[in-house]
């Protein structure tokens, strides 16, 4: 494994290692195993500090016209709540993350928002002008020209995953678009001026070590400002229910961050939630090796339970106060600090 040693230096030249090399470290059990997750967070820790920026996201609204087959919420599931919430009460959400010393607000929601883009614009003016938070938005596929005003408005960054580099899978998987249209956005999204995020569901169904080894790949080639990826969960009443059949080597979840961390040593690499749903401190350990990032919920309470994209969802009983005094503990048990500031991409 010592192999692993020179992949932060030649990744940042452009150079990256052949399938086969990676999907060797993605084998790596016992000591070998041992020496990636602590090389991850050294390398961490040297090429971005020790710092933790925390992202508060407020999930405002359930509806959507997309059909995603893995996603909880896809509009033919009829057995849901939907919600959206108003932007009186999405501004004052948004207020918590600043009373609670975050530097930055995610919104999320299904597609397309339930607003009018420009409706949207102003909230996001409204959002910027109250708060000066960084301002993320996580809320699918529009037009460049939107995104254009998304940053215009104040937005900062923009999530989008590809979810996975296999095109015929994307295709299998979103009955609403195809993989060339999502490759299409992610690059208007970055011409727009908002630092970009992207990443893939790690386990879908069917998927093989060199499957991972390969989304790894075309997420490094993708030069992101921040990389989102996490485990598959299957949802129930998606038409991947059941199909929750983990990986046979479980260690495969964690591995894939750090192996992403050392090609990616100056992004920004958040610990996503459903690792909390497999796996208990799953947060922590990706915190552990490779991440420096976490999002806490922010969504009131009492629309929580009909936001599942996924089950087991950590924290869908708790409010918004008790999500901020665990990422303090989390933090402290972890013995890092919380970053002060923005948090924005490294590599601007
Ligand atoms: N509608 C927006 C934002 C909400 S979905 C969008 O699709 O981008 C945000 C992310 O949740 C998706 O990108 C997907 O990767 C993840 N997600 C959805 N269903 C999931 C599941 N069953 N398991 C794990 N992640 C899931
Ligand atoms: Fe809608 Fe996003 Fe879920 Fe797809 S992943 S169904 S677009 S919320």
């Amino acid at each position: 494994m010592d192999f692993i040693k020179k992949w932060p230096e030649l990744s940042l030249a452009g150079e990256l290692p052949a399938v086969e090399e990676l999907t060797a470290a993605l084998k790596a059990s016992g000591p070998e195993l041992q020496f990636l997750y602590k090389f991850a967070n050294q390398t961490r820790s040297e090429y971005i500090g020790d710092e933790v920026h925390v992202r508060g996201i407020i999930e405002f609204s359930n509806i959507c016209q997309k059909n995603c087959n893995y996603c909880g919420i896809r509009a033919g599931n009829e057995s849901l709540e939907r919600y959206r919430m108003e932007p009186a009460e999405i501004i004052q959400t948004a207020l918590r993350a600043k009373h609670f010393g975050y530097g930055t607000v995610v919104l999320q929601s299904g597609e397309p928002a339930p607003y009018t883009p420009e409706r949207m614009f102003s909230l996001i003016e409204e959002i910027k002008k109250k708060t000066d938070l960084a301002i993320t938005l996580s809320i699918g596929v529009y037009p460049a020209e939107t995104y254009r005003e998304f940053r215009r408005a104040g937005a900062d960054r923009y999530l989008l995953r590809f979810e996975t580099s296999d095109r015929e899978k994307f295709t299998e998987l979103h009955p609403d678009e195809n993989f060339e249209t999502r490759l299409k956005v992610l690059e208007d999204i970055r011409r727009a001026d908002l630092q970009t995020g992207s990443g893939f569901m790690i386990g879908l169904p069917g998927a093989s070590i060199e499957d991972i080894a390969r989304d790894i790949i075309f997420t490094t080639r993708l030069d992101l400002d921040m990389i989102g990826c996490g485990p598959f969960v299957a949802a129930p009443n998606t038409p991947l229910a059941g199909q929750d059949e983990l990986l046979a080597d479980k260690e495969i979840y964690f591995k894939t961050i750090a192996i992403l961390r050392l090609l990616n040593p100056r992004v920004h690499i958040p610990a996503t939630t459903a690792y909390d749903s497999l796996f208990k401190n799953g947060r922590n350990r990706i915190l552990k090796s490779g991440g420096n990032v976490f999002m806490p919920n922010l969504t009131p309470a009492r629309y929580r339970r009909s936001y599942q994209l996924y089950p087991n969802k950590p924290c869908v009983d708790e409010h918004a106060d008790q999500c901020a005094g665990c990422v303090k503990a989390r933090l402290a048990s972890l013995n890092r600090p919380l970053a002060t500031g923005p948090g924005h991409s490294l590599k601007k």
